[in-house]
């Protein structure tokens, strides 16, 4: 009985921990989406972490860049791939601030990402799960485990600060008609 209990508390603890983990690297892609937000590019951030270090880190450059494909994680994909001088990420967890599109989500099985934790889930072109699910089941037999909702207010919080202040600088007060 009393290894039942110590078992549990083990176990407790250690999900306590991975939770804590969790929502360290997620403010760390947070930090990543505000420097996309101070550039006037939507807020996504994102980084990817292997062993408890961070090897990989970017945030959304479509204006930027000029290039639809410039999203979070493909350009975290690109840097953690240069930092192991290898494009297989296998052990490696993605962190980003909104959950990832289907272009995103075939780029994390294409590179054996090993898990994705996502802040909010995006209710108009999720690919994992909320709108589309390219992850589970997915046709590579890629196994990839998927987490969402870590501090997903203050993602969600970012990027509705960002098309607000967008609506202010078009002059646009939002109370038209009304
Ligand atoms: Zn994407």
């Amino acid at each position: 009985m009393n290894n039942v209990t110590d078992n549990n508390a083990d176990l407790s603890s250690l999900a306590s921990r991975l939770s804590s983990d969790d929502e360290r690297f997620m403010r760390m892609a947070l930090r990543q989406a505000q420097i996309a937000f101070d550039m006037k590019e939507i807020p996504i951030g994102c980084v990817i972490v292997k062993d408890g270090v961070v090897i990989g880190k970017g945030y959304n450059q479509v204006e930027q860049l000029k290039d639809a494909t410039a999203h979070a994680e493909i350009i975290a994909i690109g840097t953690a791939a240069s930092t192991l001088d290898n494009w297989r990420l296998d052990g490696c967890t993605l962190y980003v601030t909104l959950e990832p599109c289907p272009m995103c989500a075939g780029a994390i099985l294409n590179s054996r990402v090993s898990r994705v934790v996502y802040g909010s889930p995006d209710s108009r072109f999720g690919g994992c799960g909320t709108t589309i699910d390219v992850i589970s089941g997915n046709a590579l037999k890629r196994a990839v485990e998927v987490t969402g909702g870590i501090l997903a207010d203050e993602c969600l919080g970012l990027l509705k600060g960002f098309f607000q202040q967008m609506r202010l600088e078009k002059g646009d007060s939002g109370n038209k008609g009304i």
